[in-house]
């Protein structure tokens, strides 16, 4: 069932570089770190670094760990020697910009609490490196277009990391929908939600506005944000919000908790999307079409996503494999630093959703008013154009 982007149907897109790059490089099954792969250092040895961005590194083609960044030497020597890094890859935050000099990073992948991602950045771009920066860019449109500038003025790529944008089952979504076959793009209901625990220093930044950016929406929100949009292929052009946050529960003393909001999009298209911190985990979208129902749920962890279709005689569950969507991704940019595939997911794309979850926040503020959002982006590359859905 599953239709995987051809060679042909890239080069009748006008994208015969991307043929040759996908169909050599950018694959999810798994192969060894070639010679000429990228090197990419990691700063910040969290949650994402130890549970999946290192351990991913094992199954990647073309970017290969180079050097570790981090505040706690014992841990990052611990772990360089586990994967085979010597001590002099690795770095603490003072001496970061001594990464200028090592020839071996080619590329930094920042996985900090979000309101380091601007500075650390910066300070990549003008150590001449390029950057892959975890979700949401940043804490602030402002910071946002910081790094976009930097980027910029060091001729360098930013790249942010939507792993969805390299997920088989979201891309075989858009691939269906784009195709026109279940008909118009209608509604797309999206829950991004889950229990958080003041306790656990993971979450405890997540859950002050000045490090977040905004709680549950800069954390989970933003994938329902940007899974609307990827959906449904248009950008909103207006957005109304409402939140409940309990003032009283000491985790929401700065961040919203529970968030609803709806896009409108040009073509009428709405979508439904809600978040918090305080219930139950799901990570799904419903994207409803004139003739059919697409459900991804779950529609975004890390692994065991879902694709089913309802009402349409395609229905029933679309198998596709469970790929390392952090090896891909980290593959993509290495294939972007080495020209070979296009920047689906550049820092444009991470700003249009700060953007839009500020305008979420001001139209929450003033009690759910709309608030207008045509300000006129338009994605370089539609993933579903360009990205093999495996
Ligand atoms: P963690 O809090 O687990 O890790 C962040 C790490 O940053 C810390 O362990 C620490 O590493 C370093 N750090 C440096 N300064 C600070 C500071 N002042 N406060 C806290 N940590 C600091 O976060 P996660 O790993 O869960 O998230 C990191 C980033 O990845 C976030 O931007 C998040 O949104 C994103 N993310 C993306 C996901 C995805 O699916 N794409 C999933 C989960 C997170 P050290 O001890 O080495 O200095």
């Amino acid at each position: 069932m599953s239709q995987v982007i051809s060679r042909r149907e890239l080069i009748e897109l006008g994208l015969a570089g991307v043929a040759a790059a996908t169909a050599t490089s950018v694959s999810a099954s798994p192969a060894r770190a070639s010679d000429g792969a990228v090197g990419f250092a990691v700063v910040g040895l969290g949650k994402l670094s130890l549970g999946q961005i290192l351990p991913a590194f094992r199954t990647c083609r073309n970017a290969r760990l180079a050097a570790l960044v981090s505040g706690h030497r014992d841990k990052a020597l611990r772990l360089a020697a586990e994967h085979n890094l010597s001590e002099g890859a690795v770095y603490s935050y003072e001496e970061f910009d001594r990464i200028a000099h090592n020839p071996e990073i080619e590329a930094v992948y920042i996985v900090l609490p979000n309101f380091m991602h601007a500075e650390y950045s910066v300070r990549a771009f003008k150590a001449g490196k390029h950057v892959l920066c975890e979700k949401p860019m940043a804490t602030s449109v402002a910071d946002a277009e910081k790094m976009i500038a930097a980027a910029r003025a060091a001729e360098r790529k930013l790249m942010i990391a939507y792993r969805c944008h390299y997920e088989p089952h979201n891309l075989e979504a858009m691939r269906r929908v784009r195709s026109g076959r279940y008909g118009r793009p209608r509604l797309v209901v999206t829950d991004m939600v889950r229990q958080s625990d003041p306790s656990d220093p993971s979450d405890a930044w997540r859950l002050d506005m000045a490090k977040s950016g905004g709680g549950a929406l800069a954390d989970m929100g933003i994938y329902g944000i940007n899974g609307a949009r990827y959906l449904v292929g248009e950008e909103p052009v207006e957005v109304r919000a409402w939140a409940n946050t309990n003032r009283s529960d000491p985790r929401f003393r700065t961040v919203e908790d529970l968030v609803a909001w709806q896009f409108r999009f040009p073509s009428g298209a709405i979508a439904n999307g809600s978040t918090s911190f305080a219930t139950g985990g799901a990570m799904k979208w419903d994207m409803f079409c004139a003739n059919a129902r697409l459900r991804g749920d779950p529609g975004c962890y890390y692994s065991g996503n879902r694709l089913e279709i309802f009402s349409h005689p395609d229905q029933g569950e679309v198998k596709l494999p469970d790929i390392d969507q952090f090896a891909r991704e980290m593959d993509w940019m290495a294939d972007v630093v080495r020209g070979r595939a296009p920047l689906v997911s550049p820092g444009e794309e991470g700003l249009q959703d700060m953007r839009l979850i500020k305008a979420i926040l001001d139209s929450v503020a003033r009690g759910g008013p709309a608030v207008r959002t045509d300000w006129g982006y338009k994605r370089a590359y539609d993933p579903a154009a360009v990205v093999p859905v495996v």
